[in-house]
């Protein structure tokens, strides 16, 4: 029988995955990749037991390298005006072996994982960007265009859309967008601090509808902090720090990366027209890098 072609659409994590489970079945699979490098922007962080829980299935070592490279994180906390609303104890709630939520930069997810397609002969394809796609019989025909401005049309029996939020896939399938959106800011970036909390605790404080939190990150004295906004209020952090009445203020922050974003939420899909098939991320987060703005240095 004729080996079906497989065609992958994004390299972040979700087509990362896929690549490296359908090789480990022996399945080839042509995954492509617009951007010309892995990015480095600050993006997401928090990976779930489940996820390792998968990730330790398959044997491949990936769960625990993540575990070496991430912040086991047991609990998290939400405070507003000094007090203590929420506690959330990961090692009650959650079942052996990872009652804890593993704090690891995405970047280092998506190079983990890149180094584990690259070991079983998976290559990825970068600077690759599909533009276009035809549902012909049983296969779909598609248009990309690379690094070099070349095109080239190529076929394959099934498309793996895995190109996020935006999906070009999913438009031009047209499905549509199901689920709802919100507009709510937010600026998130990676910071050195201390304080008096312990290092592996994530913590959040609202304030009037806005939120401030802390994440740890690997390596000593290194968070992720995010905060919401409305829409047309910028954040003022040296105010909000001081009404917000925490308990324990951090000391001496220092920028190190800052992402501005707009969150558009929420929708989860799974969807398959044709031969093309979607596997979309649970969130939406258009973004738009930001260099580190002189307002988050603040000095308690
Ligand atoms: C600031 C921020 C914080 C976040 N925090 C968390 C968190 O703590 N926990 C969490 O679970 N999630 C978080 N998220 C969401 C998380 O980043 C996404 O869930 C995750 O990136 C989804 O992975 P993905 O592989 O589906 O999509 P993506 O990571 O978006 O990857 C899609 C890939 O497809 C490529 N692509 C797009 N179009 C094309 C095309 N036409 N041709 C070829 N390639 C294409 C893109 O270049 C990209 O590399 C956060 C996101 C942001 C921005």
């Amino acid at each position: 029988m004729r080996e079906r072609k497989i065609m992958i659409v994004g390299a972040g994590p979700t087509g990362l995955t896929l690549a490296h489970e359908l090789l480990r079945q022996g399945v080839q699979v042509r995954l492509i990749e617009k951007a010309p490098s892995a990015s480095q922007n600050t993006k997401a962080l928090g990976v779930w037991p489940r996820t390792l829980e998968l990730f330790a299935r398959t044997r491949t070592g990936i769960a625990q390298e993540m575990l070496d490279l991430g912040v086991k994180t047991p609990t998290f906390h939400v405070w507003s005006e000094g007090k203590r609303l929420i506690h959330l104890d990961f090692t009650h709630h959650l079942a052996d072996p990872y009652r804890f939520a593993l704090m690891i930069p995405q970047t280092e997810t998506e190079a983990l994982l890149t180094r584990h397609v690259l070991d079983l002969g998976g290559t990825i394809e970068r600077g690759t960007e599909l533009l276009s796609l035809t549902q012909q019989g049983e296969g779909v025909e598609v248009m990309l265009r690379h690094a070099d401005g070349q095109e080239e049309i190529a076929r394959t029996d099934w498309l793996i859309g895995c190109d996020g939020a935006h999906s070009v896939v999913r438009h031009l399938v047209g499905v549509p967008f199901v689920g709802k959106t919100f507009p709510q800011r937010f600026v998130a970036g990676n910071v050195r601090m201390q304080w008096n909390f312990p290092p592996d605790e994530a913590h959040a404080f609202l304030y009037r509808g806005n939120t401030i939190a802390f994440f740890p990150l690997p390596e000593a004295f290194r968070y992720r902090v995010v905060i919401t906004y409305q829409p047309g209020e910028a954040p003022r952090e040296r105010s909000r720090w001081k009404r917000s009445s925490m308990p324990s203020r951090p000391m001496g922050v220092l920028p190190e990366r800052a992402l501005r974003n707009q969150a558009g939420l929420i929708a989860s899909s799974r969807i398959s027209v044709g031969s093309s098939t979607m596997c979309l991320d649970a969130s939406s987060w258009p973004g738009t890098p930001l260099t580190c703005s002189p307002s988050w240095q603040h000095r308690a």
